[in-house]
C-alpha cells in the first residue's frame, strides 16, 4: 500500500501548540508524542514492503489551527495514497477517561480501524471503533482514512502503559493487518518505545539564531536540518539533523557533523 502517516495538530507562530496537553495531569503533550513515534511507525511499515510518507505540519508558521487543514489536505490528496492514518491522542474534560478509539468514515476505513483497534486494545482499554462524519481528515481526503485516538494523553495510567509498550509497532501491525517481526529493532540498540536518537547542533532561545544555524547546515550539505521546539519552561529552538531509531546511525551522523565543524550531540526524545 502507499500510505501517508500524518501527525495531528501543529505549533503555531505564537509558539502555542494546538493539541491537547496532558502534562499538567501527569501525561504527555499529544502533538509531541505522536511526532516522536510517527517515524518509527513508518519504519515498521516500510520493513514489510509498504511505501510510506510522513506528514508533519511546519512549526512556528501557521497563524491559526485551521491552517493545518489546507496544508494537510493538499498533500494527502495530491499524493495518490491508498491510505492515510492520522495520529492523535484523546483527552477528557475531567481528565479521568482511559483507552483507545479508532475513527473511520468508509467501509474500507472501518476495516483498517478495526485492525488497529484490535492491536491497541491488547494494551489500552477498548473504547471501540467509531464512524464519524464531521472530521475533515475523514470527510475531505480521497484516500481511505483512519484517525487514531491511541490513548488519553491526560491519563497518567494510560501514559505509563504507553511507556512500557512499543505503541508504534501496535499501530504498524494494525495498519499492515498482521504481525511485523522486522523493523527498527534490527541493527541493534533500539531506542525504547517511540524514542528516537536525534543529532542536535544547537539550542537557542531566539528563533533567528536557530534559523541561521539551519541555513549553515544546509549550505554544507546537511539538507535535512530542521528546527524543533522544546518547551522547557522557556521555549527553545533546537536545530537537529536526523531522527534515528538505531543509535549507531545517530552516531554516524554526529561524526559527520563534527567533521564539518559543528558541535553535535545526541539527544533522546
Ligand atoms: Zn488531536
Amino acid at each position: 500500500m502507499k500510505i501517508i502517516l500524518t501527525v495531528g495538530h501543529s505549533i503555531l507562530k505564537t509558539g502555542s501548540c494546538t493539541s491537547a496537553d496532558g502534562r499538567p495531569y501527569g501525561g504527555v503533550l499529544e502533538y509531541a508524542y505522536n511526532k516522536n513515534i510517527v517515524n518509527r511507525v513508518a519504519e515498521y511499515l516500510r520493513g514489510v514492503g509498504h511505501k510510506v510518507d510522513v506528514l508533519i505540519c511546519p512549526e512556528l508558521q501557521f497563524k491559526r489551527s485551521t491552517d493545518e487543514k489546507a496544508y494537510k489536505l493538499q498533500r494527502v490528496n495530491s499524493g495518490g495514497y491508498d491510505l492515510a492514518v492520522e495520529l492523535h491522542l484523546n483527552a477528557s474534560a475531567l481528565h479521568n477517561a482511559r483507552g483507545c478509539e479508532s475513527l473511520y468514515k468508509t467501509e474500507k476505513g472501518k476495516k483498517i480501524a478495526q485492525q488497529v483497534q484490535n492491536r491497541l486494545a491488547t494494551v489500552f482499554r477498548n473504547r471501540g471503533i467509531q464512524k464519524r462524519d464531521n472530521l475533515y481528515m475523514l470527510n475531505s481526503t480521497k484516500s481511505t482514512t483512519v484517525m487514531l485516538e491511541t490513548f488519553f494523553c491526560d491519563s497518567s495510567a494510560d501514559c505509563a502503559l504507553a511507556e512500557k509498550k512499543d505503541v508504534a509497532l501496535l499501530i504498524a501491525e494494525g495498519i499492515h493487518g498482521g504481525t511485523i517481526t522486522c523493523g527498527p529493532q534490527e541493527g541493534g540498540d533500539p531506542a525504547p518505545s517511540g524514542m528516537l536518537y536525534r543529532v542536535q547542533t544547537g539550542a537557542f532561545t531566539i528563533w533567528k539564531n536557530a534559523e541561521k544555524m539551519k541555513a549553515e547546515l544546509q549550505k554544507k550539505g546537511f539538507r535535512d536540518a530542521f528546527i524543533t521546539t522544546a518547551d522547557l519552561g522557556q521555549l527553545f529552538y533546537r536545530v537537529q539533523v536526523g531522527a534515528f531509531s538505531v543509535k549507531a546511525n545517530a552516531e554516524a551522523m554526529k561524526k559527520k557533523l563534527q567533521k564539518a565543524g559543528f558541535d553535535a550531540v545526541i539527544v533522546r526524545a
